[in-house]
């Protein structure tokens, strides 16, 4: 265990010790910890108040009113993550917290003396255990978990710690977060603590919009995003944060569908192949207008202009979110588009060019994996068709088309600068030379080589440069549509 906490964090909580106080890492580290999932953050938790703590880092800061002093320490990289160095850990005092009268955050924070005090305010009792190195042995150290939450880890369960309904009435984020660890965990909610979530779901109306989301994020990106968004569904959550979704609730489709509008919108979460945001979030929302669209009963109903529609309906719902503008417009575009027309025999290269065009080249491959996600989540059970695998061919065989001398660390200007090469058709010959030499080996596209190489071709006439770059061209686009087709099982 001990070995698994970075160095920095073992040695500021012996230094604290040091002075004689208590320390101890707590909550989501302790749990990820033990739960065998590397811990994101690492937060301590000591008796010092944040004054005490900074005399014995003065490298320290205190701005905030939670009692949480930032100590820095020597940048480290948290294992299994590429990108995110850790310079700060948090230390914070024990505290209770009173009074919560905007159901949010405390009125004010008191500290306390005991770590018991301490554990009793956190949410649920998987994340309120706490760990003490023992810094005699290397491999030593003493949990201190007064509420089972180590059973309750084995037994993949989230219980509130104490009695849930006032827990959620003391601050209703503590709402999201249970649905967040459910799915992010894979954990059940513990009867009682279900039964209060039923119960006080209203209370989220009091939680901010940003805070929401962020937890909402949390369950999209999670690996089991679709369950988070069915137990706000079934814990009454969902009409409170996105009404728009809930009313697809029993609502029935037409003769292609099996689910009702809100199965298919969670089906389709769940099978998204991408891990992105935006495209889950458009997997669970691109028919957000079918029930307002529908017309007509039974078979064969029909739901006209739900995309063009269901992209307004989604601009507005994650802008009252407070998603940022960057999301909004990429999972608008995607809603926007999710019933573009593909088919192999009608739809030729232009259209598949218009489309790039129209939505861009990163974004083609998002709109086939929305469209993997709402074919897979309607029930049939076709993975990716010939049609779609037909439309990725098309769409990298176009792409290669926008190769262009652009690419060349060099341009004409260089040719004529360097080479001393006069003006004129020529420089565009040697320009297509290279870069067909290029496409084929990338190694050559350094200015210093390219010069020399250019000062070669130089020494030939122009039609004779026409006609290299014309077979060298071909020849590769030709090699290349082989690989492609080969690629996606295409003939
Ligand atoms: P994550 O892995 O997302 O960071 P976490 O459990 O560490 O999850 P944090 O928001 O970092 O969540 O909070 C750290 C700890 O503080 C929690 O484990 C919990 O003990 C306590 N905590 C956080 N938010 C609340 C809350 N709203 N009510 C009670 N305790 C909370
Ligand atoms: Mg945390």
């Amino acid at each position: 265990m001990k070995s698994k906490i970075p160095l920095q964090v073992i040695e500021v909580l012996e230094k604290i010790e040091k002075e004689g106080y208590e320390a101890y890492i707590v909550g989501g580290c302790v749990r990820d910890l033990l739960c065998q999932k590397k811990p994101k953050d690492w937060d301590c938790a000591t008796n010092a108040i944040p004054a005490q703590i900074v005399e014995i880092f003065p490298d320290s800061f205190y701005e905030n009113e939670f009692g949480t002093v930032g100590v820095k320490v020597e940048p480290f990289l948290q294992e299994g993550s590429l990108n995110r160095e850790h310079d700060v850990i948090e230390v914070t005092t024990y505290r209770i917290e009173s009074a919560y009268s905007d159901l949010r955050r405390p009125d004010e924070v008191k500290f306390a003396k005991t770590l018991a005090e301490d554990l009793g305010r956190r949410d649920f009792t998987i994340n309120a255990i706490a760990l003490k190195i023992e810094s005699e042995n290397e491999e030593e150290y003493e949990i201190v978990d007064l509420f089972g939450g180590q059973e309750d880890i084995k037994s993949s369960i989230i219980r509130a710690v104490g009695d849930a309904d006032e827990r959620f009435n003391e601050d209703a984020l503590r709402i999201m977060r249970a649905i967040r660890f459910h799915a992010q965990l894979d954990f059940q909610i513990e009867e009682k603590t279900f039964q209060a979530l039923k119960k006080n779901a209203a209370l989220i109306s009091h939680v901010a919009n940003e805070r929401i989301k962020d937890e909402l994020v949390k369950i999209i990106l999670s690996d089991n995003p679709a369950d988070g968004i069915d137990m706000l569904q079934k814990t009454g959550v969902l009409k409170f944060i996105l009404p728009e979704l809930e009313n697809g609730v029993g609502v029935a489709q037409n003769k292609h569908h099996i689910y009702t509008i809100y199965q298919h919108c969670l089906m389709s979460l769940k099978k998204c192949p991408s891990k992105k945001l935006e495209v889950r979030l458009a997997s669970l929302f691109h028919d957000i207008a079918k029930p307002q669209t529908k017309r007509g009963e039974g078979l064969n109903s029909t739901f006209y202009n739900h995309d063009h529609l269901g992209a307004r309906i989604v601009e507005k719902m994650l802008r009252r979110l407070k998603f940022s503008n960057e999301v909004i417009d990429k999972v608008v575009l995607l809603v926007d588009n999710h019933m573009f027309y593909y088919n192999p025999e009608e739809v030729g290269e232009a259209s598949v060019r218009k489309l790039i065009k129209k939505v861009g080249l990163g974004k083609v491959k998002d709109l086939i994996d929305l469209r993997i996600a709402d074919r897979l989540g309607s029930g049939t059970p076709k993975a990716k068709p010939y049609k779609l695998r037909h439309l990725e061919y098309l769409i990298e065989k176009v792409s290669k088309d926008a190769v262009s001398v652009k690419m060349l660390k060099i341009d004409g200007n260089d040719l004529m600068q360097d080479l001393k090469l006069a003006p004129g058709p020529k420089i565009g010959a040697i320009l297509d030379v290279l870069l067909a030499e290029v496409i084929e080996d990338t190694e050559k596209n350094s200015k210093e080589s390219l010069l020399i190489r250019a000062k070669q071709l130089d020494g030939e006439d122009l039609p004779k440069l026409r006609q290299m770059a014309k077979e060298k061209i071909e020849e590769k686009k030709e090699e290349d549509d082989q690989e492609i087709k080969g690629k996606y099982w295409v003939k």
